[in-house]
C-alpha cells in the first residue's frame, strides 16, 4: 500500500513527475502551484486541504500513466516497425524553406515553419511553446508567439526544465485555435486532458512535439556555466544550439559580447547527466501522441559540411498529414519522403525503447512504483534484445537504483531539498 502511487504527491515523491504543468491547468480549486526547483525540475506543490479526497489530476498525469493505445493515432497504414517507432502514417525529412528560420532552429526548423504556416495561413491565434526566461536566462518559461519574429526568437531546443502545459487554460479560453509545442510527456498530458475538456480540444489547432531523450534540470545549466568559469549573473542570453546544425551552447553577456562556448556534443554530454529518473524510463522518446513529431536527421549529418539543418518528420495523425501537406504546398517546408529505417538509423532513442521493459522490471523487483506505460509494445521490443543485453539492462538498473538509494520515497521539503533526492534522481539510471 505504501509502495504505490495513490495521489499526485506520490508521483512527485517517487520521482515520476515530468513537470509538465498539466495538473496546474486542470485544477479548478487553485490547489496547485508550480515551482522550478533547481536541482530537480519543475514540480507541483499542493494545498493539502483542497486536494483531500481529490485524485482527478491522476487521470491526466504523464507521471502516473501514459496510454498510447488510447491516445496515439489508430493509423490504417501502420509501418512494419511501428512497435519501435510508434504508429506512423508517413515519414519525411527536410527543412524550413525560410533560410533564416532554418539556420536559427535546432535541426531543420520544421516545427517553427509549421507553426508559422498555422499563424499566417490557417489564422490560428498563438503558438504556445518554450523560450528563455529573460529574467533568468538559465531557465525556461512558457511563451506565446504570434508572429515570425517571436517564433524565430524562441526557436531552438532548450535542454532545461519546461512546463508548457501550464498554459492550457489560455488555449482553452482563446477565441481561435492555437498550436501547442511540447515534449512527448507534455503532449501525452494534452492528449488526456483534451479528452476531458471539449473547449480545449476545439482550440488545439495543431499539437507538435520533438524527439526527446530527457530534460536536464536548471542545475545542469548552472553547473555548466560554473565549469566554464562564467558567472550566471553576467549572462543576458543563453542558447543550447541552433545558428547552424547542430550549433552549440552559446551565451551573451551583459557587456553585449556573444560567444559560443561549447559544441553541442560537449554541452549535451555534460547536461544529460542531470535528467530525472522518469526520463530514463520513457518509451515515448519519439512522441506518439502529437499530430507531428520532429527530430534530428542525424543519419544525414556530416561534421565537415555546412548543412544548416535537417529534420526527420513523423506524421502521427490524419490531421497532421493534412496540415503538413498544406504547409508544403504553401512553400513553408521542403521535404522528401523518408523511411522508418532512417529513423532507426538516426536515433539512439529506438535502442533505449528496447530496454524500457528491463528497466521497469528492475523497478518492480525493488518494489519501486513507476509510471504505467500502455500500448508501447514494451515486451515485444525487449525480446528483440540479446539475452546478454537483457541481463545487463536489468542488473545495471538494479545496481544504479540501489547505489543511488532510489528504492525509497524521497519527499521534497518546503525548500525543495530531499532525503538523497538531489544526487539520486539526477544521475543516469541505466
Ligand atoms: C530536452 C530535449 C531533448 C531532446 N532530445 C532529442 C533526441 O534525443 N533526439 C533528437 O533527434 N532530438 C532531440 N531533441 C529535439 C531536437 O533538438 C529538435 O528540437 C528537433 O529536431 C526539432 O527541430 P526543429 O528545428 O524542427 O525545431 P525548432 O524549429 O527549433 O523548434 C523547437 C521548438 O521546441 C520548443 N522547445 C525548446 N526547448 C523546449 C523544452 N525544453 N521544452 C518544450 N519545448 C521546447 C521551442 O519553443 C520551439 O518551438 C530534444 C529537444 C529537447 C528540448
Amino acid at each position: 500500500m505504501l509502495r504505490s502511487i495513490h495521489c499526485l504527491q506520490d508521483v512527485v515523491d517517487w520521482g515520476m513527475c515530468t513537470g509538465c504543468g498539466a495538473c496546474y491547468s486542470l485544477c479548478t480549486k487553485n490547489a496547485v502551484t508550480l515551482e522550478n526547483i533547481e536541482h530537480v525540475g519543475i514540480r507541483p506543490r499542493f494545498k493539502p486541504a483542497a486536494c483531500a479526497g481529490c485524485t482527478e489530476c491522476l487521470d491526466i498525469c504523464p507521471g502516473y500513466g501514459v496510454d498510447a493505445s488510447k491516445y496515439a493515432t489508430k493509423c490504417t497504414c501502420a509501418v512494419q516497425t511501428s512497435h519501435l517507432i510508434g504508429p506512423t502514417i508517413e515519414v519525411w525529412e527536410g527543412y524550413a524553406a525560410d533560410n533564416e528560420l532554418r539556420f536559427r532552429a535546432s535541426s531543420g526548423g520544421v516545427l517553427t515553419a509549421l507553426s508559422l504556416y498555422c499563424l499566417e495561413q490557417e489564422h490560428m491565434a498563438f503558438i504556445f511553446h518554450t523560450g528563455m526566461d529573460p529574467m533568468a536566462p538559465w531557465k525556461n518559461i512558457t511563451v506565446q508567439s504570434s508572429n515570425r519574429q517571436q517564433l524565430i526568437r524562441h526557436a531552438g531546443s532548450r535542454y532545461n526544465a519546461s512546463s508548457p502545459c501550464d498554459s492550457l487554460a489560455l488555449i482553452e479560453a482563446c477565441d481561435r485555435p492555437c498550436v501547442f509545442i511540447g515534449k512527448p510527456c507534455d503532449v501525452a498530458a494534452v492528449a488526456a486532458l483534451r479528452a476531458k475538456r471539449p473547449a480545449l480540444d476545439k482550440n488545439l489547432g495543431m499539437v507538435l512535439t520533438f524527439f526527446c531523450a530527457g530534460t536536464p534540470s536548471v542545475s545542469a545549466t548552472l553547473d555548466l556555466l560554473s565549469k566554464l568559469a562564467v558567472d550566471a549573473a553576467q549572462v543576458r542570453g543563453l542558447r543550447y544550439r541552433g545558428n547552424g546544425w547542430p550549433g552549440g551552447f552559446s551565451i551573451k553577456k551583459n557587456t553585449g559580447s556573444h560567444c559560443q562556448v561549447l559544441s553541442y556534443e560537449d554541452s549535451w554530454h555534460f547536461l544529460q547527466k542531470y535528467r530525472c529518473l522518469r526520463c530514463h524510463l520513457c518509451p515515448d522518446g519519439l512522441g506518439e501522441m502529437a499530430d507531428i513529431s520532429c527530430g534530428d536527421a542525424w543519419h544525414r549529418h556530416d561534421k565537415n559540411s555546412n548543412d544548416p539543418g535537417r529534420s526527420l518528420v513523423l506524421v502521427r495523425s490524419e490531421h497532421g498529414r493534412e496540415m503538413l501537406k498544406k504547409a508544403i504546398r504553401a512553400g513553408y517546408i521542403q521535404l522528401t519522403t523518408s523511411t522508418p529505417e532512417n529513423v532507426i538509423k538516426a536515433q539512439g532513442l529506438v535502442a533505449r525503447r528496447r530496454k524500457i521493459f528491463g528497466r521497469l522490471l528492475a523497478m518492480k523487483l525493488l518494489l519501486i512504483p513507476a509510471t504505467q506505460f500502455t500500448g508501447f509494445n514494451l515486451f515485444r521490443n525487449w525480446v528483440g534484445l540479446s539475452l546478454l543485453a537483457q541481463i545487463k539492462t536489468v542488473f545495471g538498473t538494479l545496481k544504479r537504483l540501489l547505489h543511488k538509494k532510489l528504492w525509497h520515497k524521497n519527499s521534497l521539503d518546503q525548500s525543495g531539498r530531499t532525503n538523497n533526492f538531489s544526487q539520486n534522481i539526477l544521475r543516469r539510471i541505466a
